[in-house]
């Protein structure tokens, strides 16, 4: 079974790639076969992984989508690219801005890169394959929400973020409705946590009163780390650069939480 994960937030900064990253690699060092989706234009996964200038791939997740809207052979081999931390990557770039525009007039908009996944999940043996989406509710991740068993929200604790949130409850409701009824909240991870301060400890709180009952929130924090803030310049993960640290020790602790769920 291949378990499709979105990490997603319209709030722009809040961990998503971050998160993606070391929770997919993570997931890879425990054994696991995982693929990596990069789902944002600015090409901000694929760029965290090493490919430092995406805009020159030739191969991208536009590539793909323009494949499934012309209803061409997928070039999914000459796509994946494979990292050295273990995990297979479908890199973005720029073009994906143009490629959402052109979405919007496509029949069956919403479920293009369902079809990439479905062949992804038939042809080959991953156990995860996680989507890292970009900062709006536009069509990219209204397809990964379409395409994905579950979706990780990443929330910065250093700012009120209840109502950003609630915008992004009521779309996921309103995907689960229309186009993915199985689609499952995996829970709310709280990222950037300073632990010295008050008001972090009061928004973790916030978060946690308001929605541990009813979606679940993590009980994994990631806490505020300069080490976490230097690797997106790095090509590799937490776990490489700062093996011994807080917040690799808090990626860990995170990928068996994932792992435990199944
Ligand atoms: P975007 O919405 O632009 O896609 P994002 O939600 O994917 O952003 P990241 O790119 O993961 O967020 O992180 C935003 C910035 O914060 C990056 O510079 C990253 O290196 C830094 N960062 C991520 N996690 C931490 C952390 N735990 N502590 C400190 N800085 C962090
Ligand atoms: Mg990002």
């Amino acid at each position: 079974m291949c378990k499709v994960i979105a990490v997603a937030n319209q709030k722009g900064g809040v961990g998503k790639t971050t998160t993606a990253v070391n929770l997919g690699i993570g997931l890879a060092a425990e054994g696991n076969k995982v693929l990596l989706i990069d789902g944002d234009p600015q090409g901000s996964m694929t760029i965290s992984l090493g490919y430092r200038e995406p805009d020159r791939l030739e191969y991208t997740l536009s590539t793909l989508l323009s494949e499934v809207m012309e209803e061409k052979k997928l070039s999914i081999t000459q796509t994946i690219i494979q990292h050295d931390e273990g995990v297979d990557l479908i890199p973005a770039n720029i073009e994906l801005s143009a490629l959402e525009i052109n979405l919007v007039n496509a029949m069956s908009r919403e479920v293009m890169l369902r079809s990439i996944v479905e062949y992804l999940k038939a042809e080959y043996d991953y156990k995860y394959i996680i989507i890292d989406c970009m900062p709006s509710l536009g069509m990219l991740t209204i397809n990964a929400l379409a395409c994905a068993d579950s979706v990780l929200i990443p929330v910065q604790a250093a700012y009120l973020p209840v109502k950003g949130l609630e915008q992004l409850i009521k779309t996921i409701g309103r995907v689960q409705r229309r186009l993915n009824k199985d689609l499952c909240i995996e829970g709310i991870l709280l990222t950037m946590v300073d632990a010295r301060t008050n008001y972090a400890r009061d928004i973790s709180q916030l978060v946690i009163d308001t929605y541990s009952n009813h979606i679940g929130v993590f009980h994994t924090c990631i806490p505020l780390s300069v080490r976490s803030a230097e690797i997106s310049a790095e090509g590799s993960s937490i776990y490489q650069y700062d093996p011994k640290g807080k917040a690799a020790n808090a990626y860990r602790t995170l990928t068996e939480e994932v792992l435990d769920r199944g």
